[in-house]
């Protein structure tokens, strides 16, 4: 067997994704879990199952991690302190930017690497070339691991700091967050009128495709400092936003989320931005 060999720690329903993807690539699995239980599949379809995290570790160069949040990371690390001289944690664990210097700082002082990963599908996705995970770390180990790591989804390199990965998935995540709740909210009100989900999704789809029209005419103006209100203005923005909350507040549907919308974009009109565009919230929200 010409590919190398790794070891996955932690086999939540991510890890187990990942591993069988090592598997199914040809590449020997060592696997270990805090419940030895959940390697149970994996070990019938190959993969070797480790008696301890330590040992774990020691048996392969490329570590990968798929923990809750750093604080499992940190919990497993500290347990296998006296072996991680030489190797390469891939740290697929989601956590913040700060956490992810962390701990490439701690795995430095004791030898060893750490590639950050942030990865951007859910563990159906795991397995397939367009999925698409950011990385951060040395670029000579990301490099040396490029194509093992390219076994569980596309590789997108961000730099060398290690906490980059993690701000572009968190960055990301905000989008995605909000954006969903956005639609969740609007399909409140929806079936709250009797417009079922699947009734108002055309609707969704359009004004959603929308979106990336918006944000390539306002990234470069955004970028150049440009709030100008020649397009729109931020004193519209907050009539509109208005108009939704009392539309969702008639249809008995909770407002919170349309007011927390329109307290920033009164606070933007009130500090004198409201014959700006509605971009100006982002020097809003810097200075929050
Ligand atoms: P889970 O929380 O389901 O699984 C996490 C694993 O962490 C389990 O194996 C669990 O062990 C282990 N664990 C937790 N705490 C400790 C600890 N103190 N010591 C040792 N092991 C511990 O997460 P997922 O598998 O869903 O995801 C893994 C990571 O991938 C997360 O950081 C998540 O944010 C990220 N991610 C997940 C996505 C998803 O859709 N699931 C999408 C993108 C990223 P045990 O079995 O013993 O509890």
């Amino acid at each position: 067997n010409s590919k190398a060999s790794v070891t996955v720690i932690g086999l939540g329903p991510m890890g187990q994704a990942m591993a069988r993807a090592f598997l199914d690539a040809g590449h020997a699995v060592t696997v270990w879990n805090r419940t030895a239980a959940r390697a149970d599949e994996l070990v019938a379809r190959g993969a070797q199952l480790a008696p301890s995290a330590e040992a774990a570790v020691a048996a392969n160069e490329l570590v990968v991690l798929s923990l809750t949040d750093y604080d499992a990371v940190f919990a497993v690390l500290e347990s296998v302190e006296r072996v991680v001289a030489g190797k390469v944690i891939a740290n697929l664990s989601s956590d913040t930017p700060e956490r992810a210097r962390e701990a490439a700082r701690w795995l430095a002082e004791r030898g060893a690497g750490h590639l950050t990963g942030g990865v951007q599908v859910p563990p159906s996705g795991i397995g397939s070339p367009e999925s698409s995970t950011f990385y951060s770390g040395p670029v000579e180990l990301f490099q040396r691991h490029r194509a093992a790591l390219e076994v569980l989804t596309g590789a997108d390199y961000r730099g060398d700091d290690p906490g980059l990965a993690q701000l572009y998935y968190q960055i990301q995540m905000d989008l995605f967050w909000t954006s969903m709740v956005g639609y969740l909210h609007a399909t409140a009100i929806a079936e709250a009128n009797g417009i079922s989900a699947e009734e108002f999704l055309p609707y969704l789809s359009s004004t959603a495709a929308s979106l990336p029209g918006f944000q390539a005419f306002y990234a470069p103006r955004i970028a150049a400092g440009n709030h100008a209100g020649d397009v729109d203005r931020l004193t519209m923005a907050l009539a509109g936003i208005e108009h939704v909350r009392h539309t969702a507040e008639a249809s008995g549907v909770d407002g919170a989320l349309p007011a927390v919308l329109a307290e920033a974009f009164r606070r933007g009109v009130e500090a004198g931005n409201g014959a700006a565009s509605l971009t100006s919230l982002v020097g809003q929200f810097r200075r929050a």
